[in-house]
């Protein structure tokens, strides 16, 4: 009996971990992978699409995303459909969400679970932000029920700080249960580091305003802010034995303190996003591009790029927010911070990183497959095997377009790459085998399903070690 495909993916140049780019067809059953073939084996499937000897990556992985018109929970159904459309755009299959609340999680994760799986376009999972004694309590029962493995805290929550989001004060005694609880559980802290108190303190400093509202926020919060923070939270995870994963990394003081730390202890781990490799305070986003870390200077993004090429750098994410520009048109006091860019992580990253030599393992790493290896979700995600989910990105390197609000989908109805001309363009995306974007059309019907991932930072990569063996 012949064997039937679903859907066989003709002529493209497939990214194969170990090979590298290669000429080969992939043929996809119940939304895996279930053979790798030369492009003349003769097979039957339903559909044949032929590729035309485009690039085809690892469905790319936003590790890093907020959802909901507060930013705390995705509640309506436009929270889901129109920011996942935005990811589907960019050859985003899978996405991690941040889910921030002062109360138990035990009710808000079946309800954000059920807003995503009614309208995201791509596979979804979440993170839980931690911020009160029962949270940390309760951790061992999110990783059980839910399957979810990593778990955020605001180390810059001190006081009432984290009161807009109806989270508590905490201090260094906090972070220290929080990263023993996870250590005990196979779990990751992914920690904001920004040292408050400093902040606090350089209010009062006069700010140079010269050079734009992007470079007086960046005064504002200057990033040995940042570094005092990863370097006080990465050594904390020595003594306790936990995984820590310091999101948004974005300046070179940064990136050096977790590298002294690295040097005495490995279970540390760095994302950075895309804003931080391709915009600086002298971009000219005007406050769309105010975020928490501000945007750096030229010195953090070259810094940024070194260490995305050498893998200090594991993993880039987009920090997406999609904060309404009613928000952000206000003075750089006064907007909001943060803003969408699930959109761009992909191309943004791909088409810089070729530009300046990066290695493609390196590109397919830091946006897929080591997100995948960190969180959990490898092999099912992250890499194109035989027994993989088919989440795919297609690439047609000899297209282009530009960036602008339209393109990127999102709610926000802005983007701070306004006018940005990036010299590739993501033609497909296949998540589970279906089209989610096909010929950059995103699908009428959203098809994502929820990611249960129990291990995260070191207790998985011992078990993706284990699977690579194989
Ligand atoms: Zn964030």
């Amino acid at each position: 009996m012949t064997v039937t495909y679903d859907l066989r993916l003709h002529g493209g140049q497939v990214y194969l971990h170990g090979s590298g780019v290669t000429a080969v067809d992939l043929l996809v059953r119940e939304g895996r992978i279930a053979a790798i073939v030369e492009p003349g084996f003769v097979a039957e499937a339903s559909e044949t699409v032929d590729l035309k000897g485009k690039l085809v990556l690892p469905g790319a992985i936003d590790p890093h995303v907020h959802l909901g018109k507060d930013i705390r929970v995705p509640k309506d159904p436009d929270d889901a459909l129109l920011e996942s459309a935005s990811a589907a755009a960019g050859g985003i299959t899978s996405m991690l969400v941040y889910l921030m609340s002062g109360d138990s999680y035990q009710d808000i994760v079946p309800a954000a679970r059920q807003v995503m799986e009614q309208d995201s376009h791509v596979d979804f999972g979440f993170h839980i932000c931690v911020g009160s004694q029962q949270h940390v309590e309760e951790i061992p029962g999110y990783i059980r029920e839910f399957g979810i493995s990593s778990f955020k805290f605001f180390m810059n929550f001190r006081g009432e700080e984290g009161a807009y989001l109806g989270l508590p004060g905490n201090d260094d005694g906090y972070m220290y249960d929080v990263l023993g609880m996870t250590a005990d559980h196979g779990a990751m802290v992914n920690p904001h580091p920004e040292n408050i108190e400093l902040v606090w303190k350089l209010k009062n400093r006069v700010i140079d305003s010269s050079r734009g509202p992007l470079s007086e926020w960046n005064q504002s919060r200057p990033s040995f802010v940042e570094a005092e923070a990863v370097q006080r939270v990465a050594y904390m995870a020595s003594v306790t034995g936990a995984s820590v994963y310091a999101v948004h990394t974005s300046s070179t003081l940064a990136l050096e303190a977790m590298r002294r730390q690295q040097e005495s202890y490995e279970n540390l781990f760095v994302e950075t996003c895309t804003h931080y490799l391709t915009l600086t305070t002298e971009s000219n986003a005007g406050t769309y591009g105010k975020v928490n870390p501000p945007l750096r200077e030229r010195g953090d993004l070259e810094s940024l790029w070194v260490a995305l090429a050498n893998g200090q750098v594991d993993t880039v994410g987009s920090d997406h927010n999609a904060r309404h520009r009613s928000f952000k048109e206000k003075d750089i006091w006064k907007a909001s911070a943060g803003f969408p860019g699930t959109g761009g992580v992909l191309p943004l990253t791909l088409a810089e990183g070729l530009r300046r030599g990066v290695p493609i393992e390196r590109l397919v790493d830091a946006t897929s497959t080591r997100a995948a290896k960190l969180f959990g979700m490898y092999p099912q995600k992250g890499i194109i095997r035989v027994g993989s989910d088919a989440d795919l990105a297609v690439v047609d390197l000899d297209g282009s377009y530009t960036i602008n609000a339209a393109t990127q989908h999102s709610g926000a109805e802005y983007t701070p790459w306004e006018g940005t001309e990036v010299p590739l363009r993501v033609v497909h995306t296949i998540v589970r085998g279906h089209f989610a974007m096909r010929d950059g059309v995103v699908a009428d019907r959203p098809g994502g399903t929820y990611l249960r991932r129990e291990k995260s930072g070191a207790t998985a990569l011992a078990a993706t070690a284990l699977e690579d063996d194989k």
